[in-house]
C-alpha cells in the first residue's frame, strides 16, 4: 500500500488534516510524533515538523525510513515574493532553493544539486483540483531559509537573488531530503503575507485562513494521488 507522508510547521498548519486524520493512531520516534492513518486506499503518516529548514529535513527523513513513505507533500502557508501573488493565493512548487546556502557549495559539492524540483505529476493534480475549485494558483520557485521575512529590502535581496516566488522556511529542505532518497515530492502553500515591511501584522490576521485552505488542498490532493 503506497504511504504518503504530510510535513506541516505548525499546529495551525496541521489542524483540518488531524481532524481529518482522527481515526489513526499517533507513534512516536524520539520527540517526534507522527499521525498514522488509513484514507481510502492509501496509508497516511503526518507530522508538525517544527519551523525550519533542520525540523523540516529530519522529520521528512523519519517519514521516509521508519514509516516507508513513498512520497511527501509539504503543506503551510508562505510569503509572497513575485507581485503576481496575493494574500491566499495557493502556489505549488515547480521547485524549491534555499535563499540561505550559496547554491555553488550544492553544486560543487555532493549531491551537486541545489535546486529541487517538485513531483510534476503531484503538482499537476494540485493544480487542477485548485481549477475544479475555483482557487486562484500559481506553479512557481519556493525559496526557503531559517527566516522570517517581514523586511522589504531583505525581501529585494533575496529577491534579485533567486527571483522566487514565494518564501517559507521549510520546503526547500523536504525537496532536498526527497532528491537524496529518490522519492518525489511536492510543497503546497497559501500566502499568508507580503514578507514586506507590512508582513507581520498581514501574517496575524491571515494565518489561519491561509493554513486551512492550504490543507484543504492538501486533503484533497491525497485521495486523488493515484
Ligand atoms: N510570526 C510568527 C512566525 C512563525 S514562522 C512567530 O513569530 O511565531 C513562519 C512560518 O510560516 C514558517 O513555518 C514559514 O514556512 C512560513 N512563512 C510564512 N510567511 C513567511 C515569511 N514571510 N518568511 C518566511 N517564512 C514564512
Amino acid at each position: 500500500m503506497k504511504t504518503i507522508g504530510i510535513l506541516c510547521a505548525m499546529d495551525s498548519e496541521f489542524a483540518l488534516i488531524r481532524e481529518a486524520l482522527s481515526g489513526g493512531h499517533t507513534e512516536s520516534v524520539g520527540r517526534q510524533t507522527f499521525y498514522l492513518a488509513q484514507r481510502g486506499e492509501k496509508q497516511i503518516v503526518a507530522a508538525v515538523c517544527g519551523v525550519g529548514k533542520v525540523n523540516a529535513a529530519a522529520c521528512a527523513q523519519m517519514m521516509i525510513s521508519c514509516f516507508h513513505a513513498s512520497c511527501l507533500i509539504n503543506s503551510g502557508v508562505a510569503g509572497a515574493l513575485s507581485p503576481e501573488l496575493h494574500i491566499l493565493d495557493l502556489v505549488i512548487a515547480q521547485e524549491l532553493v534555499c535563499h540561505d546556502l550559496e547554491e555553488r557549495l550544492l553544486q560543487n559539492y555532493f549531491p551537486h544539486c541545489s535546486r529541487f524540483p517538485a513531483d510534476e505529476t503531484i503538482s499537476a493534480l494540485a493544480v487542477s483540483i485548485c481549477q475544479e475549485q475555483g482557487l486562484s494558483c500559481h506553479r512557481g520557485l519556493v525559496v526557503s531559509g531559517d527566516q522570517f521575512v517581514t523586511d522589504t529590502a531583505i525581501k529585494n535581496d533575496i529577491v534579485s537573488r533567486t527571483h522566487g516566488d514565494a518564501i517559507e522556511m521549510e520546503g526547500a529542505a523536504v525537496g532536498q531530503v526527497c532528491y537524496l532518497n529518490e522519492i518525489p515530492f511536492t510543497v503546497i502553500r497559501c500566502i499568508s503575507d507580503g514578507a514586506d515591511d507590512t508582513g507581520e501584522m498581514d501574517y496575524d490576521t491571515f494565518v489561519d485562513k491561509a493554513a486551512h485552505r492550504c490543507a484543504g488542498l492538501t486533503l484533497a490532493l491525497i485521495d486523488r494521488i493515484g
